[in-house]
């Protein structure tokens, strides 16, 4: 299943078109705050960078923001989907979508796209490799030190090539495989 394949066709910026715009407490937040995990500092962040992007922090954009702060398996459009429908049970699949890319346009999640796997997305913005398991293609977050010597990977090919992102991703098997196949 190609999961970008049901992204409906240049769909204007969402500005405000769906769901009241939300307000909460003052921001704790500072900015720069590496990683997942202070789920209030990441909403926070997020009601920041809609404010300067002159968007409403619509329900939908905090909802599904924070769905992917609560996990760290990177799931996919449909998984998202399934999680967020628990609070926001109306939401369809495209404004999910139209969602994940807005925040991503903000900053505040990524794409991980690996030829051959669905589309994942990764509330984790830290610099980090990712190991996929070929089998059940679990996407597990790997530090940068997981490798060694590729500490600071430094570009050192084409200067007129602007570099934007180097991944790396390890392929293998995952824990629950190795032992349901007995190594094989
Ligand atoms: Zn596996
Ligand atoms: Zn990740």
């Amino acid at each position: 299943m190609d999961p970008s394949a049901p992204l409906p066709p240049e769909a204007p910026r969402p500005n405000g078109a769906a769901g009241a715009p939300l307000r909460g407490p003052g921001a704790e937040g500072t900015p720069g705050l590496p990683s997942r995990g202070r789920a209030a500092a990441r909403i926070a962040e997020l009601r920041a960078r809609c404010t300067a992007a002159g968007i409403p922090l619509t329900a939908q954009r905090r909802e599904i923001l924070s769905v992917l702060l609560q996990r760290d398996d990177h799931p996919t459009v449909d998984q998202i989907h399934s999680a967020v429908q628990e609070r926001l049970p109306d939401i369809s699949r495209a404004t999910v979508y139209r969602t994940l890319e807005t925040l991503s346009e903000l900053g505040l999640l990524q794409r991980v796209e690996h030829p051959g796997s669905a589309v994942r997305f990764d509330a984790n913005m830290a610099p980090h490799h990712h190991f996929l398991c070929r089998r059940c293609h679990a996407l597990v977050d790997l530090p940068l030190e997981a490798i060694q010597g590729h500490q600071g990977l430094a570009f050192v090919g084409d200067p007129t090539l602007r570099v934007e992102e180097v991944a790396i991703v390890l392929r293998g098997t995952c824990p629950a495989c190795a032992a349901s196949q007995g190594g094989a």
